[in-house]
């Protein structure tokens, strides 16, 4: 398990964590979400020694980092703007890495395979692409077999394929009983990934809860109902204890209907003898609820054409 409680982390007058408490649990995925500056890699770097904390404590199973005895084995890290040796082969950097944390060098061939570097084993890393130093970063991450996995922004760089590659790496460990906490700025990846989630902004959580529940909780839909006899549908949908809301006029006009399924809404205006022309389920997209919630959170944020692009 990784415990953070109260962790805050200042960079002279800014606060780039802010009292930052959660519990990341092993055996499912948990989505670390944010806008770009919400405090994720800082938080991560804390987990695993690279920055100290201002105060608060963050430990992984039940230590400090700097307790681990051997930190690969412990936990692995994937992080952003890793160091690597530009001169040194994939394999002789983990190799190196391999022999300082006591891990068997049979282990190098094993996660040269397990991310699909086995071929280009012995290329320079300095000739990588974004996408293959990322698989390497993940190779680093998985080389000590460990039972926790933290992965900051992992789909950076990688093609279609690789992304869903980390996804099903991401699942797979998980459902091998590690703790799995991966990191990124876009809604769309974690509903795909995490089985729980933390969202944090300006250093802050703004949510931490079950994918599911964050769906139930941000994701608002409505039943779209059009008829020609747009008054009398109203008046019966709210004399029935539903939340309608007219939208439109003339030909346009729609109500929108909260407070029951559509099949329940079909049937009480069909039941009337009303005829109905749409009767539609509208689901207000993931990225729309994120955005809602962490709007006031986002540090450099986009101008109105990108914002009423972004909005539907
Ligand atoms: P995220 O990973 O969510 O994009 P970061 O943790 O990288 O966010 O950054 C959080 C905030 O802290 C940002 O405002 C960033 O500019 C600031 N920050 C991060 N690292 C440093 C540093 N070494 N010095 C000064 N400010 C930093």
């Amino acid at each position: 398990m990784i415990i953070a409680r109260d962790l805050t982390k200042t960079y002279g007058s800014k606060v780039a964590v802010d009292g930052v408490s959660f519990t990341v649990e092993p055996g499912r995925v948990t989505g670390f979400l944010g806008p770009n500056g919400a405090g994720k890699s800082t938080t991560m770097r804390m987990m695993i020694g690279l920055d100290r904390p201002t105060s608060g404590t963050v430990t992984v199973g039940g230590r400090n980092y700097a307790d681990v005895p051997a930190p690969l084995r412990s936990v692995g890290a994937l992080l952003e703007a890793r160091a690597l040796h530009p001169g040194r082969s994939a394999r002789n950097h983990l190799r190196w890495l391999a022999a300082s944390n006591g891990i068997p060098a049979k282990r190098v061939d094993e996660v040269l395979d397990l991310v699909g570097l086995t071929d280009v084993a012995d290329q320079r890393v300095g000739r990588f692409s974004l996408g293959m130093g990322q698989r390497l970063g993940i190779a680093v991450a998985l080389l000590g077999d460990p039972p926790v996995v933290v992965l900051d922004e992992p789909v950076n760089g990688l093609d279609p394929e690789g992304i869903r590659w980390v996804r099903n790496l991401a699942r797979e460990l998980a459902g091998q009983g590690r703790t799995v906490l991966v990191s990124s700025h876009l809604m769309s990846e974690m509903a795909l990934t995490a089985d729980h989630l933390i969202v944090i902004g300006r250093g802050r959580v703004l949510a931490d809860c079950s994918m599911a529940q964050f769906i139930t909780d941000h994701a608002a839909s409505y039943v779209r109902v059009r008829t020609p006899r747009t008054a009398e549908a109203a008046e019966l949908l709210v004399r029935s204890g539903l939340d309608v809301d007219r939208h439109g006029s003339g030909v346009d006009v729609e109500l929108r209907v909260q407070g029951l399924d559509a099949a329940g809404i079909g049937d009480l205006v069909g039941g009337a003898g009303l005829h109905l022309h749409e009767l539609t389920l509208v689901q207000s997209s993931l990225e729309d609820a994120f955005m809602t919630l962490t709007a006031s959170s986002v540090e450099y944020a986009a101008g109105p054409v990108a914002t009423a692009g972004a909005a539907r």
